[in-house]
Parts: C-alpha cells; structure tokens; sequence
C-alpha cells in the first residue's frame, strides 16, 4: 500500500483510496485485466464501486504514462502495469494475455531508419502451454 502511494505521487496522480485500491489490482494481478475483470475483483471490497469509476481511473494512468494500454483484442482494452517493452502474446483459446520475452532488437535501439521510436508493442497470436497441454490430454 505504502508503494502504491509513492509510485501514484510520483506520477502526480492524487492517491485516492479508489485509485489505491485499482492500481494494486493491477500490480497484485499481472493478467493484463480489462475494466470488466478489475470491476469484478473490486466490487467484492468496494461495492460501491462504479465500472465507470475504473474506466476513468485506469485511463487517467495510461494518460500518465503509470500504466500500458494493450489493443491486442480490438473490442477490449487491456491494462498492463508492466511498462517496460515487452512483448504480448493473445492465447486464441483461453484470451489469456501473456508476456513473452524474446529478444527483440528494438527495444534496444529506440531508433529505426533515423525515426525516433517512443513506444514497441509486439503482438503474437496463438495457443498459450497450458491450453496446448489440455490439447494433448
Ligand atoms: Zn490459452
Ligand atoms: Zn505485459
């Protein structure tokens, strides 16, 4: 909680107890959660909670740079507290959303054909292990 406080102030987010209470969502759950999951999660503690109030809140950190917004699934957006370039792979079975660590010569070089290159998203599409492990079964 105390963390959670400290990266909000240093984003200059206010760290109001709703805004505390989603970005530790966000941290605890490494699942690149839509609103609809975060709201789940959430209104079990705080049934007050609006889906609306999340929406607003998670896209005020995405503005802030706190946290990625993944468009890997067109009808969703995703948030990704990991902001460091990493790369995504979208699980066709399961819509599960996993990093991937592959080496990628981009995230390295931050620059391509004299373009100065801000942001690296990488997106793979096909079936996750555990999915393929079921498969076999
Ligand atoms: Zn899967
Ligand atoms: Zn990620």
């Amino acid at each position: 909680m105390e963390n959670i406080i400290k990266i909000l102030q240093k984003y200059n987010i206010q760290p109001s107890y709703q805004r505390i209470k989603i970005l530790e969502i966000l941290d605890k759950k490494r699942e690149h959660m839509n609103v609809n999951m975060i709201y789940d999660e959430l209104s079990k503690e705080i049934p007050t909670i609006s889906k609306a109030t999340i929406y607003n809140t998670v896209n005020a950190f995405v503005e802030k740079g706190l946290v990625n917004c993944l468009t890997i699934t067109p009808e969703e957006a995703r948030y990704d507290f990991d902001i460091t370039p990493h790369h995504h792979l979208l699980c066709k079975k399961c819509g599960k959303i996993i990093d991937v660590h592959v080496k990628c010569p981009y995230t390295e070089s931050m620059e391509i054909d004299g373009h100065r290159i801000e942001e690296i998203r990488g997106y793979f599409k096909g079936i996750c292990k555990e999915c393929l492990s079921h498969e076999t079964l």
